[in-house]
């Protein structure tokens, strides 16, 4: 079925029927951001605040991070928060302060858009666009950040199967996108000790089925602090690609986040353990 220059299918998308992006039909994806790579080469940990807060809260983040090695820090600018009482985050204010830090410590930076009208803006401050969990079936926003140069950070909706997880990605591709990266986040189970309950099996699967990296979030897979480093380390040992963990300098004061971020030393060590992890599992394939 034509329709101007596109081709459609006359019914909807079977399971797993995804082309661009599909295991079987593509070499695995590496992402080159400078002088990183993301992929099946390279452990890729991303980490910093939930919400960027103000200048010198996300310098002192950059400046730890960049001394410990890491290479991709993450701040969201515009938030989507359940209440529209709570922290929206800083908006334009917050991806140029983002910006000034990843540049003073040679970082490459990860922050969400939530809104199609803001991809450019988002795009010029940013290396790497996220799209979030509630916004995983956007699909005006998947075509727009999939017309854009930017590597796309996709998180896996709180309520999609993984075969709609997939399809969204399949979405960013079909417009011409093909760096992205998928992200589980954890979905909404009848367990609720925990924020979400984090699908390590479906991060696998997603590995499985198709050609892109796939990191974890264990910080909002989980809500708890202490869930974090078991499950990012399990996240590598399954051979996902990387981790994406949420760090304050004061947790306690965080406007967004606080009681499933870690703080400096908290990471610092899941870091070192990360680590060492993967340099086990890679030793080991
Ligand atoms: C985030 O990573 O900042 C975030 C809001 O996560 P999610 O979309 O997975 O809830
Ligand atoms: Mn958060």
């Amino acid at each position: 079925l034509k329709i101007l220059s596109k081709t459609y299918k006359q019914s909807g998308g079977n399971p797993m029927d995804f082309g661009l992006i599909s295991k079987k039909k593509n070499n695995p994806t590496t992402i080159k951001i400078g002088n990183i790579s993301i992929g099946p080469e390279e452990l890729t940990v991303i980490a910093g605040p939930c919400s960027v807060e103000n200048n010198s809260q996300i310098d002192e983040t950059a400046y730890f991070l960049s001394q410990l090695g890491v290479k991709v820090l993450r701040g969201g600018a515009y938030k989507p928060r359940t209440s529209p009482y709570d922290f929206q985050g800083l908006g334009e204010d917050g991806l140029k302060y983002l910006k000034e830090a990843k540049d003073k410590f040679e970082m490459y930076s990860v922050t969400e858009v939530m809104d199609t009208r803001d991809v450019e803006k988002v795009a010029f401050y940013a290396d790497i666009l996220q799209v979030g969990s509630r916004n995983m079936q956007n699909f005006a926003l998947l075509k727009e950040v999939g017309k854009s140069k930017r590597p796309v950070l996709l998180k896996r909706g709180f309520a999609s199967t993984l075969n709609e997880w997939l399809y969204a990605a399949e979405y960013i591709a079909s417009e011409g996108n093909l760096n992205i990266i998928l992200c589980e986040r954890g979905i909404r189970t009848y367990e609720s000790y925990t924020r979400n309950t984090l699908d390590i099996a479906g991060a696998v699967a997603a590995k499985l089925n198709t050609c892109l990296p796939v990191i974890v979030d264990p910080s909002h897979g989980t809500g708890r602090k202490e869930l974090v480093e078991p499950m990012a380390l399990a996240s590598i040992a399954s051979g996902c690609n990387g981790v994406m963990i949420e760090i304050h300098p004061k947790p306690d004061t965080a406007l967004c986040d606080g009681h499933q971020s870690l703080n400096f030393a908290e990471f610092e060590k899941v870091y070192r353990r990360i680590k060492d992890m993967y340099n086990f599992s890679a030793s080991n394939i």
